[in-house]
């Protein structure tokens, strides 16, 4: 179990591991565990260890809670581009270039 805790997607706290037991009626059924924000307290989903160790249950909410959603990045506003002539319009490709670099995305 190696991954790193990203920082919380809604307020940038600190994330840590918690875990709750899993019952059914008078049954128990080991533990869930889980990812939780240190500040806001939002959770990433429960995985159960039922059937599986300790360390996968970690890696599985690690994994759930570092997913992020692809940012939405606003793209220049249309301009004529190349040779008038040719009738056509597009996007300035430097322009989409330095937008997704300025929304933190890799573009190399
Ligand atoms: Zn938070």
């Amino acid at each position: 179990m190696s991954e790193e805790l990203g920082e919380c997607p809604h307020c940038g706290g600190a994330a840590r591991f918690a875990k709750h037991p899993e019952t059914y009626g008078q049954g128990s059924f080991g533990e869930s565990h889980f990812v939780e924000c240190e500040c806001c307290g939002c959770r990433s989903k429960s995985v159960s260890d039922y059937g599986q160790t300790t360390d996968r249950c970690k890696e599985l909410a690690a994994a759930a809670w570092n997913r992020r959603a692809a940012p939405v990045v606003e793209l220049p506003e249309t301009e004529w581009f190349g040779n008038d002539d040719a009738g056509g319009f597009a996007y300035d490709p430097d322009a989409i270039m330095a937008a997704l670099s300025s929304a933190g995305i890799k573009t190399e």
